[in-house]
């Protein structure tokens, strides 16, 4: 008998409610809308610290049987030291420490398992760069061969990393959203392992949200401030709070900031409309994040906002961070540049709020464009 084998699973059309079986070839509903997973987590505490520290340490909260093996490098339990962010001390999450170098892998290990189980040998990604290294990695290890569709001007050391994996590379012209058009083309015959659209992404994300429960002392911080590109850590995220509080674990959801580059903020109802501004926080530049209306029902709930940050306050916000030691990419530096604007909300007048963030990237992935940045 497979305990964690929940009957009741299966994915949920986001417009219709409809149902469909988890082992599905369909990435969206016939009607277009994105799929939910409805499935019941469980966080037996004695087990969960029995486990070594890693993402699946939290196995009866992961839809995934308890018997299986996962497609892991036992990563996850990332450090979370306190750091000072411009006169701001923040808990700093180390995503970049993960096997590919960002927290994608918390949802490619997720996805991948799933993928595996369900009897996939071949899929197809499209990325900005690191869900496509992610992707690649794990299906690597899982022996799934895959493409990954990207936008020609991805950092160069992001390319190399996904070829290095042995993914088939798939460069294509113009933005991103061209990038997505084309794999949808090629998701017509193959499984899409999309990190956007694939609610098992998210429910390996939302391991985040678990750990710094954990790292915590099993509570929960006041405010995350997070990326929002897709929304693929700030949905995961969410998703990880909310079920802890349905099992009674928290007695709230924290305050979710969702940060943006001023030159791509679709979600900043104050912001210019900037088709895919030029940015170097590449990897949150979404012109139309197809759950862009999920992020910010999210955000809503969580009783958190959306933080636009510009061009000058990323760079000197990545040389503040090299500067003390932390290699990051510089869409990383991005989230962190939002500390400030944040803190000085009014929901944090008179308070020292715990505050999470993270790194999301490492400088590895853009070791040039880093230099440049933190020396113009
Ligand atoms: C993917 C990514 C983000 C943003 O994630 P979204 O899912 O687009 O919100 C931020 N930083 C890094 C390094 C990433 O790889």
């Amino acid at each position: 008998m497979n305990e964690n084998t929940d009957i009741h699973e299966h994915l949920v059309c986001s417009g219709s409610g409809d149902r469909y079986p988890v082992d599905t070839r369909l990435w969206r509903s016939p009607a277009g809308a994105y799929f939910d997973l409805a499935f019941t987590p469980h966080f037996p505490r004695d087990r969960i610290l029995d486990r070594a520290p890693g993402m699946w340490r939290y196995r009866e909260a992961l839809p995934f049987p308890l018997h299986e093996v996962p497609v892991s490098f036992d990563e996850g339990f990332t450090p979370m030291p306190r750091v000072p962010i411009h006169g701001h001390e923040v808990y700093l999450k180390q995503e970049q420490l993960f096997p590919s170098g960002s927290y994608k892998d918390r949802g490619a290990s997720m996805l991948i398992s799933h993928a595996r189980r369900i009897g996939i040998t071949h899929c197809v990604e499209d990325s900005s760069g690191n869900a496509g290294s992610a992707i690649a990695a794990y299906c690597a290890r899982a022996g799934i061969s895959c493409e990954i569709y990207v936008p020609e001007d991805t950092s160069p050391s992001k390319l190399a990393q996904i070829r290095s994996y042995g993914a088939q590379l798939k460069p294509v012209p113009g933005n991103r959203e061209a990038t997505a058009e084309a794999v949808m083309a090629a998701a017509e015959t193959s499984f899409y392992a999309s990190h956007v659209w694939n609610p098992y992404f998210f429910h390996g994300t939302k391991t985040f949200a678990f750990e710094v429960w954990e790292q915590l002392g099993f509570t929960v911080p006041d405010a995350l401030i997070l990326p929002a590109g897709n929304g693929t850590l700030l949905i995961g995220t969410a998703i990880g709070f909310e079920e802890l509080y349905r099992a009674g674990e928290v007695p709230a959801v924290p305050r979710l900031y969702g940060v943006q580059a001023a030159l791509c903020a679709p979600l900043a109802r104050t912001a210019t409309p900037a088709p895919n501004g030029d940015t170097v926080a590449e990897g949150i530049a979404i012109a139309r994040p197809a759950r862009g209306a999920q992020i910010l029902d999210k955000i809503e709930h969580s009783g958190g906002g959306i933080v636009t940050v510009t061009e000058e306050q990323i760079s000197h916000t990545l040389g503040h961070l090299c500067r003390q030691g932390f290699f990051i990419e510089p869409t990383s530096a991005a989230t962190l540049a939002a500390v400030p604007e944040v803190l000085s909300r009014p929901e944090f007048a008179n308070k020292q709020p715990v505050v999470v963030s993270l790194c999301s990237g490492h400088g590895l992935k853009a070791a040039e464009k880093v230099e440049k940045l933190v020396q113009s």
